[in-house]
């Protein structure tokens, strides 16, 4: 779509009511929650939690993709993920997603990107465990394991609808493409493409990459304006608080990450990311570690809890009220990536604390003085036990 073709569909949908300004009022979106979503429509709310680990996705010769779109967890709208592992010598390779931004958390081992973007820069990084990436839509790219180990990650789209499995890969597309027409596009005889797959790859093996990237074809690299790589985990948690921690990159930090926000929440037994809820984005998470008991609220009375172990998947979407417990006796970790660059949320705690005493007594039907028990301001994540209070935020 030409830019001004682009403009013209964004200005009537949203006169439609079907988009809206993203908070740096420089983008558009689709504002899904403004039309009504039968599934959230009825009596009870359905279940928001997914055994991604527990499935069997796509797998070959030890190295997998296994992945929760509406497919598997029809809650999911606005965010789909994908757990891929992969073998020294694997890739997965070189591919394009057209309907979704990806965005990346390194679990364990180490691996290599190499993202080509419209201005013709290319960038190659390295990344290591807590490392993370961002691939705008429709940016060309690979993923290599790198080492002797392998490696495991969680990659997070910014579309419940997209589909791993529904990539455009380069051997997919020069599979089916005619000869003649490849030669003429490269200037090379039509042999050159004999023996090519004639299939989509999917995840190619080679030879263990060397510990240096190697130039790309087209000679020294043109780096991008702005890195594809965070080192999330190598900085300081955003926040520390006795019941757990939090780190947070939204594109503040990370300015490539505009469509998401990484967040990695660890809390301590019985330590609680208290009740609260996000205006602008869903939230798609992951159990790296533990266990938890993530609470949802919707209108109507409608209240579900859910118990999610290591490697289950959960999703609230934008603007229900929910809470995350660790119900486990060790550490819990869980990866949170919210489907906007620009962290929203409002907490009850805080909520409450906005409020006059006399007000919150008339609509509690409680005397004045209960409310000079509460907090003043935001808990964000509870001790294991009562009384609660922040000691420390570093935002
Ligand atoms: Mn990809
Ligand atoms: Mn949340």
């Amino acid at each position: 779509m030409s830019d001004v073709s682009r403009r013209g569909f964004i200005g009537s949908a949203a006169a439609a009511g079907l988009l809206a300004m993203n908070a740096a009022g420089d983008e558009c979106f689709p504002f899904k929650n403004n039309v009504p979503d039968p599934l959230l429509a009825g009596k009870e709310l359905p279940t928001f939690k997914f055994g991604l680990e527990k499935s069997t996705g796509r797998t070959m010769n030890g190295s997998f993709g296994k992945e929760a779109t509406v497919e598997q967890l029809p809650i999911s709208k606005g965010i789909a993920g994908v757990s891929m592992r992969l073998e020294p010598g694997v890739m997965r390779e070189l591919h394009w997603h057209a309907t979704a931004a990806e965005w990346a958390f390194v679990i364990e081992g180490r691996c290599r990107t190499t993202v080509v973007d419209p201005q013709g820069n290319s960038q190659t990084n390295d990344f290591d465990p807590g490392d993370i990436w961002y691939f705008p839509r429709g940016h060309g790219h690979v993923i290599q394991c790198l080492g002797k180990q392998p490696c495991h990650f969680i990659l997070i789209f910014d579309n419940g609808y997209f589909s791993e499995f529904g990539t455009f890969s380069i051997t997919d597309w020069l599979g089916h493409a005619p000869k003649e027409l490849l030669a003429k596009n490269f200037g090379l005889p039509a042999a050159t493409f004999d023996g090519f797959p004639q299939e989509e790859v999917y995840f190619a093996r080679g030879p263990v990459p060397p510990d240096m990237p190697a130039p790309p074809l087209q000679g020294a690299l043109k780096t991008p304006p702005e890195t594809h790589r965070f080192r999330m985990l190598a900085q300081e948690p955003h926040s520390v608080y006795k019941g757990g921690r939090e780190w947070r990159v939204g594109a503040d930090r990370f300015p490539i990450s505009q469509t998401m926000t990484g967040v990695l929440l660890e809390l301590e037994p019985g330590g609680l990311r208290e009740l609260h809820w996000h205006p602008t984005a869903d939230e798609w998470q992951y159990i790296l570690d533990g266990q938890v008991s993530v609470s949802m609220f919707g209108s109507h009375g409608r209240y579900r809890a859910e118990t999610l172990d290591k490697g289950d998947v959960g999703y609230i979407p934008q603007g229900y009220g929910h809470s995350i417990e660790n119900t486990g006796q060790k550490t819990a970790r869980i990866l949170i990536a919210l489907n906007t660059g620009h962290y929203q949320a409002i907490d009850l705690s805080q909520w409450i604390a906005g409020n006059p005493k006399y007000l919150l007594a008339a609509n509690f039907a409680k005397p004045e003085s209960l409310f000079d028990k509460f907090p003043k301001g935001r808990v964000f994540i509870g001790p294991p036990s009562a009384p609660q209070q922040s000691e420390r935020d570093i935002k």
